[in-house]
């Protein structure tokens, strides 16, 4: 047990998709890591719950994000090895639009930056024309005369909460303390070391890493709280008329951009053992308090994304919910991760790698904190796109 008293080589605050990776990474390194969490994860009240994530490598948001998502694939891999567990699956993965198209301001040209991304890492991916993707996924329907796909065969899903518990699970095995329930209150630096208040005491360590999600500005405030937004998502599960046309091995994870301005959504196949289709959009301006978010969500709420999105647009997928959740984003400007040092102490790093597309890159954002903590001559990541002082 922890730990007040004792002294760590490092504290991370918040085991969510970044939190979990990293305590893992540094446990991997050898380093005295203690994990602390607010609720017992993984949970279901921050950005990383919710059954599967999307995970791609030609990766639209930019080449900065990439180096993380492809170390990702290795560890998933390596610790799929290692614990016999299922992490990933590779079902590929399809963004529908059009090439020539500006595409969401959030994600200017996503469906080209995608293939210029795969193409710079030599990703293996297709472009398949209307007919070849109504062909061979006849899940898409209502397909607008110019949509197009970029498609990438490697790419499919992860199970997140499997993610999170698998890397505590090894972090613990490698000599981590992991903490639930116990929330850190204040974290201030003195010299040299880091003071951690929280509701089961003072804890001191050499570093201290902030992995809290949507948390982030209430426990840090300035400058944080003028760049990190959260904001409510939600998630829907319909029941498919015919289940067997959402299968991993027919369907894959998807990005789909409507035509003239429609919008954009997302999915996935129905995992083996699961029920469901899940869809959803992405709602960037309803900004909420982590503390008060509003989990539930109204039958017309839901009729309405039906009507606007599913429709007509995916074959066989009924208006009868089997499941929803809300879940949290939160927002840096430009959609972008900041991982920086903290301005006022530089002994606690800060990372707020979510945007709604951050945890294909978890593992590999653990790895490049954790060896940025070991030995800052071995970083062998370019973290200067999240610097804080990009932010401007
Ligand atoms: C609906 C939805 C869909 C998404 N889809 C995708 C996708 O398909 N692909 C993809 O790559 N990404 C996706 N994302 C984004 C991805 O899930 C996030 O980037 C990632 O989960 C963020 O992880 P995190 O560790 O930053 O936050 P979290 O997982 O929320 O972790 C923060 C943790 O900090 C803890 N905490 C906070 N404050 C304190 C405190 N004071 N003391 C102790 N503990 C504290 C919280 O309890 C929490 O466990 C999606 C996100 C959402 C919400």
């Amino acid at each position: 047990m922890p730990v007040a008293g004792r002294r760590y080589g490092a504290v991370v605050i918040g085991l969510g998709a970044m939190g979990a990776a990293t305590l893992y990474q540094l446990a991997q390194r050898g380093i005295a890591a203690i994990g602390i969490d607010r609720f017992d994860p993984p949970h279901d009240q921050g950005s990383s719950h919710g059954e599967t994530r999307i995970t791609r490598l030609g990766v639209g948001e930019g080449p900065a994000f990439a180096p993380f998502a492809i170390r990702s694939h290795e560890i998933w891999r390596q610790l799929e090895a290692k614990t016999s567990e299922t992490l990933m699956v590779n079902c590929g993965c399809v963004v529908i639009g059009q090439e020539q198209d500006a595409g969401d301001p959030n994600k200017p040209r996503f469906f080209g930056r995608s293939r210029e991304v795969a193409e710079t890492y030599g990703i293996e991916h297709a472009i398949l024309d209307r007919a070849a993707l109504a062909g061979r996924f006849p899940q898409f329907t209502g397909l607008d005369d110019r949509d197009e796909a970029y498609y990438e065969p490697g790419a499919g899903f992860v199970y997140p909460e499997a993610c999170i518990r698998v890397q505590l699970q090894e972090a613990r095995r490698a000599g981590a303390t992991v903490l639930p329930n116990t929330v850190v209150l204040d974290v201030t630096q003195g010299t040299p070391w880091v003071r951690i208040e929280t509701t089961a005491g003072m804890i001191e360590a050499d570093f201290a890493i902030v992995t809290a999600g949507a948390w982030t500005a209430k426990l840090l405030g300035a400058p944080f709280d003028r760049l990190l937004r959260p904001t409510r998502q939600v998630l829907h599960w319909f029941e498919a008329d015919e289940p067997s046309l959402y299968e991993p091995e027919k369907c894959p994870t998807y990005i789909r951009h409507f035509a003239h301005g429609g919008g954009h959504v997302y999915g996935f196949p129905t995992p083996h053992g699961a029920t469901g289709v899940k869809i959803a959009d992405e709602r960037r301006t309803a900004w909420t308090d982590p503390d008060a978010r509003k989990s539930g969500v109204t039958g017309g709420e839901i009729a309405a994304f039906h009507s606007a999105f599913v429709e007509g647009r995916f074959a066989g997928v009924s208006p009868r919910l089997t499941a929803v959740k809300t879940c949290l984003y939160t927002e840096a400007p430009g959609v972008n991760f900041l991982i920086d040092w903290h301005p006022a102490m530089s002994r606690v790093m800060v990372v707020s790698a979510c945007s709604g597309h951050g945890f294909k890159h978890s593992a590999g954002i653990g790895d490049a904190i954790a060896g940025m903590i070991g030995d800052p001559k071995e970083q062998q990541y370019d973290l200067r796109p999240f610097a804080l002082a990009g932010f401007g």
